[in-house]
């Protein structure tokens, strides 16, 4: 398919009344009419109209239609329990370990349809995820919880544990050190190196700022984009900072309930007036609201 994001333009809303989630290449009778995009090209991850029920009666996304082009960052945005960790899941394979299920819909990865794979092939074809809250083997060693990341590999990866020390100096001090023992920065550095030691073309972060000093939170960001450049490594970043995300993303999207609501380029959706007070918590004259006043105004949203 061509470019998937030529109409990245504009910033496109999505009616809950018209159809949940469809992006406008569908409602436009483009590729997505046919059953949703197939990712290839220049499109890495096609989500086409994914729904994900838990326990088998709770149904958390409804619908849930994304892309995600090849070398770029995209940003997914959204309130608690809007479904942003679970469309990282539906991604990964990890569903059903949470006993949650893919009900219809479908994931494809650079052109294969992966909805219903094992997560340890979503690994092996190149999709990796760093967990909300720093999840590391605390019992191992720094450099353990590393190769631990690359299980998936058959090549040799040992000139991998440079480029992550590379990136991340402050572990290959710590190298022999018990995971356990590092500080909540240094656990989230170490999560996502074990998810480079898989070498994934596609790394999705789940809140990777979550509970860290804002020094930490720009060194983690900047690393971030740095992968993305240096390394060609495609990026899809679960935030609840919009602005940090924004900043660092080429696209975002704004999902509530279970479903996309708007998506567009980073920078338009980071100028757009209902983003910047529903999510950026900013005031049209610019000053910041508190969440108070969000939850007031919610009522104006123009996109519901
Ligand atoms: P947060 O930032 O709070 O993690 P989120 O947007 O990532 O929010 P999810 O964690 O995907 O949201 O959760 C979406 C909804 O699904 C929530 O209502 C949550 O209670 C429910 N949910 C998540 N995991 C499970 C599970 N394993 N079993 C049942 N319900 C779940």
């Amino acid at each position: 398919m061509g470019q998937p994001h030529g109409r990245d333009h504009a910033l496109r809303a999505t009616s809950a009344s018209g159809e949940p989630g469809q992006p406008a290449a569908a409602a436009a009778g483009g590729p997505a009419a046919a059953g949703g995009p197939e990712a290839g090209g220049d499109l890495l991850l096609a989500v086409n109209n994914v729904e994900v029920i838990y326990e088998e009666v709770i149904l958390v996304l409804r619908g849930l239609s994304m892309e995600v082009p090849r070398g770029k960052v995209v940003a997914l945005l959204g309130s608690n329990g809007a479904g942003k960790s679970t469309t990282l899941k539906a991604i990964s394979g990890l569903l059903p370990s949470e006993n949650g299920e893919i009900t219809q819909g479908s994931v494809v990865f650079d052109g294969r349809d992966v909805t219903h794979a094992d997560p340890a092939d979503i690994v092996r074809l190149g999709v990796s995820q760093v967990m909300e809250g720093r999840r590391v083997f605390g019992h191992l060693t720094v450099e353990e919880n590393l190769i631990a990341g690359a299980y998936t590999r058959r090549d040799a990866w040992r000139d991998d544990l440079e480029m992550v020390y590379g990136y991340f100096p402050g572990l290959e001090d710590r190298r022999s050190s018990d995971a356990g023992y590092l500080s909540g920065g240094e656990q989230q550095m170490l999560s996502i190196g074990r998810a480079l030691m898989s070498t994934p073309r596609l790394l999705m972060l789940d809140e990777p700022s979550l509970g860290l000093a804002p020094l930490l939170v720009a060194e983690i960001f900047e690393i971030i984009e740095r992968l993305n450049r240096e390394l060609d490594t495609t990026i899809l970043i679960v935030e609840q900072n919009a602005r940090l995300a924004l900043d660092i993303a080429d696209h975002g999207y704004i999902m509530e309930n279970g479903r996309i609501v708007l998506d567009g380029p980073a920078d338009q959706l980071g100028s757009n007036p209902d983003v910047q007070e529903f999510y950026l918590g900013l005031s049209e004259s610019g000053e910041r609201r508190s969440y108070r006043d969000v939850k007031h105004y919610k009522r104006r949203k123009r996109w519901l």
